[in-house]
């Protein structure tokens, strides 16, 4: 069975005036559908071939000779994870479990809005920003690229695109915009809970 692009669990529209719609028809509709596309026929025909993509990236990871599956693989499961994790009418704090172990780990909401935008902004070049669970402790962290925390034994609970097609269209090179309004408008804090209360 090949590797299929996610429908957006929302309209091309919707996100806007955060995102427009030109961005999500670039990033989902030609950036998402190349990393798919790609995966599909690097995996053809070898033993990666029916494999789930979770186990396509652990079965790759840190293999030199499959760095282009890696990263094709690691980019569609980023941005599938990247979907859920922005909605319309996103943004607020989290309730409940989450908020009480985020002020365990940070010390406050606030600080960790604080450390999610510099992960954000120090990325240098294309990377994501992180929410994880790393043995049990919330941890923010940012990878390059295509990596991703499942490589690192991480559980993913929230993700931030700061590669510049994720942005560039509506922000240019105004990545801090783009992550403030990532954190005040779009980010979908159920999605984050579940995420946490299902590790
Ligand atoms: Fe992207």
């Amino acid at each position: 069975m090949a590797h299929t692009l996610p429908v957006l669990p929302y309209a091309l529209d919707a996100l806007e005036p955060h995102i427009s719609r030109q961005t999500l028809e670039f990033h989902h509709g030609k950036h998402h559908a190349g990393y798919v596309n790609n995966l599909n026929k690097l995996v053809e025909g070898t033993d990666l071939d029916g494999k789930s993509i979770e186990d396509t990236i652990t079965a790759v990871a840190g293999n030199a000779e499959k760095a282009g599956v890696f990263n094709n693989a690691a980019q569609v499961w980023n941005h599938s994870f990247y979907w859920q994790c922005i909605k319309p009418g996103g943004g607020g704090q989290p309730t409940g479990a989450l908020a009480d172990k985020i002020n365990a780990d940070f010390g406050s909401f606030e600080k960790f809005i604080e450390a999610f935008k510099a992960a954000g902004a120090t990325q240098f070049g294309s990377g994501w920003a992180w929410l994880v669970l790393d043995n049990g402790t919330l941890k923010v962290t940012k990878t390059a690229n295509a990596d991703l925390p499942l490589a690192h034994g991480q559980k993913a609970l929230l993700t931030m695109d700061v590669w510049e097609h994720a942005y560039y269209l509506d922000y240019q090179n105004r990545r801090p915009d783009y992550i403030t309004t990532y954190l005040e408008k779009l980010v979908n804090w159920d999605f984050v809970a579940a995420n946490f209360a299902a590790a």
